[in-house]
């Protein structure tokens, strides 16, 4: 089990005709991303490959074009280049993409794993929360849901993090979260794991997500043979427009969309909000979850739901000067 106390995002401010457009990475440890490499990418990138920055087909080829993976740094500049677009056209992103609403789902809320004695204090503090998310992976497992379950009836996900090594253990896990009235599990099994996870489905009585098993590259009728629904993250598929096709496919092939984040703030919570427009679940509470947030944008409405505002560009404000 990792407990991060401190984590580094970066954020990138593209500036042309007095308008800034603004972008974060969070980098991602499991593909070799630090906030060295995101930098890197970030110096490569030449506004002189741009010609047209309102063809957003030609600006994901030249962002792609940088560098192999890095879809973090990737996924900021992207950003960057749609918040000013927007800000250009002086509309709000959703509504050039002509979303549903301006409504996203009710997002889960992560509470950090403790020792089981804890647990209901936990609870408490996400008080404002509909439904709870658990990272499983401590020797407590089955006692920390025990205790939630105590202490709440709110819908429940947990996340087993890749943590069960063969089908028959995973069963034995699920058999118990069925009776726990689990909603979701998100990657019950290593994402080296495809057969057994095909096999897994069959029996499973609880939806499964993929997330480590989806980084965006997958092919998702295969996927959908494993699983019932795939956890969209920015950072992994390094672009809103490829995240957008990347629900689109899922629907045909009946998988169920989650959009999740990283730890990370507001500002890319924000760009993951606007994709769960157009999903079945929220897990957008990384800006929730860090001690500096520099950016305002996404709000959590006192229902619990995702609600973009109507600023244009992806809708954040910068509160706090960080471009020095
Ligand atoms: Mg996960």
């Amino acid at each position: 089990m990792f407990i991060y106390t401190s984590i580094d995002v970066v954020y990138v401010a593209l500036e042309s005709e007095g308008i800034t457009g603004y972008g974060e990475a969070a980098p991602n440890h499991r593909y070799n991303e630090t906030a060295e490499s995101v930098i890197a990418v970030f110096k490569s990138f030449d506004t002189d490959g741009i010609d047209n920055p309102y063809d957003s087909v030609h600006v994901n080829e030249y962002i792609g074009s940088l560098h192999k993976g890095e879809y973090s740094a990737k996924a900021a500049l992207e950003m960057a280049f749609l918040d000013w677009v927007g800000k250009k056209l002086k509309t709000p992103v959703h509504r050039l993409w002509n979303a549903p609403s301006t409504t996203g789902p009710k997002t889960s809320f992560t509470i950090g794993i403790d020792e089981p004695s804890l647990i209901a204090e936990k609870v408490k503090e996400a008080e404002a929360f509909p439904i709870l998310k658990v990272k499983l992976g401590s020797p407590y497992d089955r006692e920390i849901i025990e205790e939630i379950r105590k202490a709440t009836s709110k819908p429940v996900l947990v996340d087993a993090n890749e943590g069960w090594k063969t089908v028959e253990v995973a069963m034995e896990n699920i058999r118990f979260l069925v009776d726990m009235n689990i909603e979701l599990i998100e990657q019950p099994m290593p994402s080296s794991m495809h057969a057994e996870m095909t096999r897994l489905k069959q029996l499973s009585e609880i939806p499964l997500i993929a997330d480590e098993s989806f980084t965006g590259r997958e092919d998702l009728g295969e996927l959908s043979h494993a699983f019932h629904g795939i956890n969209i993250k920015l950072m992994k598929t390094g672009s809103m427009r490829f995240a957008m096709q990347k629900i689109a496919e899922a629907r045909k092939h009946g998988l169920k969309v989650m959009i999740g984040c990283m730890v990370e703030t507001s500002l890319a919570d924000t760009a993951s909000a606007i994709l769960s427009l157009w999903a079945d679940y929220a897990d957008i509470d990384g800006h929730l979850l860090v001690g500096r947030n520099p950016f305002s944008g996404v709000v959590i409405d006192k229902n619990g739901y995702v609600t973009l505002n109507d600023k244009y560009g992806l809708g954040v404000e910068l509160a706090e000067s960080i471009f020095d």
